[in-house]
């Protein structure tokens, strides 16, 4: 199988860039392919522009757009990996999303008023981490809000099948040492089983 892992964070000692390197060598373990697109190491811009939407329209992308879509396209799996920021995603994965799932290309509007969802019989899976207790944001409704703005929002609008979407929470506060490789764990044994 065809997998893509779009990965945002900032720092190659972080927490997020371990589960990066469970997800990938559990998949190279099992014998798939797998394409790591790491937006801050590629400095990928994440600004929809005027200039964008212009050649969006006219159906001749940018080529930093076209490479991204060539990926996403080829894929059959696609994974999403980025901390909580704000209660959403990092403005590199965020502006990812607004440049790269584009009309046309990732849904369009259909003649009897509904959306073509253009990623459809793809699969993926998307794992954030956060720094609130997990309990607090299952308590308020976060963990919820955070599914409905990106794995129905983002995942299920385009087609894109949600596996899982794991939210580790605590991970700076109350999680111990143990508790985040137990995290891993989970990473590995889903990443395994795929
Ligand atoms: P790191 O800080 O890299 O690591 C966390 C812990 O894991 C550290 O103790 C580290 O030593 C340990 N660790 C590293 N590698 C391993 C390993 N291999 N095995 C075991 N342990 C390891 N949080 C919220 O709850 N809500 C928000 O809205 C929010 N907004 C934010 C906005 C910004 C701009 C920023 C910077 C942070 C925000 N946060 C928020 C917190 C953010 O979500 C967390 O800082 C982030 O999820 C932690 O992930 P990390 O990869 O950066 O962890």
């Amino acid at each position: 199988m065809k997998h893509l892992i779009v990965y945002a964070h900032p720092h190659e000692g972080s927490f997020n860039h371990a589960i990066l390197g469970t997800a990938v060598k559990a998949l190279k373990e099992g014998g798939h392919e797998v394409i790591v697109r790491d937006l801050n190491k590629l400095g990928f811009n994440p600004v929809l522009s005027p200039a964008d939407t212009a050649a969006l329209r006219e159906g001749n992308p940018p080529a930093d757009i076209k490479t991204e879509q060539a990926y996403l396209e080829v894929a059959d799996f696609i994974t999403f990996i980025y901390p909580i920021w704000w209660t959403g995603l990092p403005a590199i994965i965020k502006g990812y999303v607004d440049r790269t799932f584009s009309y046309g290309f990732a849904y369009q509007y259909n003649s009897e008023g509904g959306i073509d969802k253009l990623f459809a019989g793809k699969k993926g899976i998307i794992i954030n981490t956060y720094g609130t207790p997990g309990e607090i944001y299952e308590s308020i409704g976060m963990n919820n809000s955070l599914k409905q703005t990106s794995g129905s929002g983002i995942f299920e609008f385009t087609g894109i099948e949600v596996v899982e979407q794991f939210l580790f929470g605590g991970v700076t506060s109350v999680a111990t040492d143990e508790d985040r490789k137990e995290m891993l764990a989970q990473v590995a044994k889903k990443f395994s089983s795929l």
